[in-house]
C-alpha cells in the first residue's frame, strides 16, 4: 500500500481552478521531489493534501484510507506535516519556545533534545529569538518544530529558498537522516540540483497537471525536459 495516493486531483481557489486531475504516488521512506515553474501548482498540491485549499475534489488516499474529505487538523493528527515555504517562525519566542509551542500541540512529540541532536546549531541558538535568526535557521528551526511532532509523512515547501549553499548542503543532510528514521518525505523545489541530489523519484507539473514522472535518473539524462518545463539547465 502506498502512503499516498493522489488520483484526479482537481482544486480551487474560487473560481479559479488550479489543478487539474493530478495523480500521484508516495510510496514508503522515499524523498519524492515536485517540480514546476513558477505558478505551476506545486504548493497548492501540497496545501491539496494538507486541506489548506477551499475546494479540491477527486481521491487522495494516506495508508489506503480516504482523505479528500477529512478536516485539516484530522489529516494533520494522522501524521501529514507541512513546512510552508514562508516559515512562520513566531519572532518574539526563543528557539526553544518556538520548539516547545509544536512539542505542546502534539499528542504524542518526539523529545526536543532530539532536535538538538538533530540540528546542533540549534541547540546553539536555543535562546535566540526567531526575528534574530538568518533564513537558514529559521529555515532548520521550521523543520525541527514539524519534526518533534513525529511525522509520518514531511511535506516541505521549496525548502531550499532563499538559502545560503552552505546552509542547503546541511538541511540536505539533515532530511537524509530523517528518510532514515521512517519519515516520508514530498517536496517541492525549484533548485533542481537540490532534487536530484536528495530525491529518489520526481514529479513534473506544469499548469496544474502531470507533465512527467520519473526516477531522478532518468531526469538527470533528459535536459530537455529540464529546458522545457525549468528553464535550467541540468546538473552535474
Ligand atoms: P511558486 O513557485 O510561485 O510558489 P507554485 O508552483 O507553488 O509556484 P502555486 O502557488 O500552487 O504554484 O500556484 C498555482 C496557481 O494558483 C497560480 O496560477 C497562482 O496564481 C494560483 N493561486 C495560488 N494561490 C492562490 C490563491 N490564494 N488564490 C487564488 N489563486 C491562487
Amino acid at each position: 500500500m502506498s502512503v499516498l495516493e493522489l488520483k484526479d486531483v482537481n482544486a480551487f481557489y474560487g473560481n479559479s481552478h488550479v489543478l487539474f486531475d493530478l495523480d500521484m504516488v508516495v510510496e514508503q521512506n522515499e524523498v519524492v521531489t515536485l517540480l514546476g515553474r513558477n505558478g505551476a501548482g506545486k504548493t497548492t498540491t501540497l496545501r491539496t493534501i494538507t486541506g489548506t485549499i477551499p475546494r479540491r475534489e477527486g481521491s487522495i488516499t494516506y495508508r489506503g484510507d480516504e482523505i479528500i474529505d477529512e478536516s485539516v487538523d484530522g489529516i494533520s493528527n494522522a501524521g501529514i506535516k507541512l513546512v510552508p515555504e514562508e516559515r512562520r517562525v513566531f519572532p518574539t519566542l526563543t528557539v526553544h519556545e518556538n520548539l516547545q509551542v509544536a512539542y505542546d500541540a502534539c499528542s504524542s512529540p518526539r523529545p526536543i533534545s532530539d532536535m538538538y541532536d538533530v540540528f546542533p546549531k540549534l541547540d546553539e541558538l536555543r535562546q535566540n529569538k526567531g526575528r534574530n535568526l538568518s533564513g537558514g535557521e529559521q529555515q532548520m528551526l521550521s523543520v525541527a518544530r514539524a519534526l518533534v511532532q513525529d511525522p509520518d509523512v514531511l511535506l516541505l515547501d521549496e525548502p531550499t529558498e532563499g538559502l545560503a549553499p552552505v546552509i542547503v548542503s546541511d538541511l540536505k543532510e539533515v532530511l537524509s537522516e530523517v528518510v532514515k528514521e521512517d519519515v516520508t518525505v514530498l517536496l517541492t523545489e525549484q533548485n533542481v540540483e537540490f532534487a536530484l541530489d536528495l530525491g529518489e523519484r520526481a514529479y513534473i507539473i506544469e499548469k496544474g497537471s502531470n507533465a512527467w514522472e520519473g526516477t531522478v535518473e532518468e531526469l538527470r539524462e533528459r535536459e530537455d525536459l529540464l529546458d522545457e518545463y525549468l528553464s535550467v539547465a541540468a546538473a552535474e
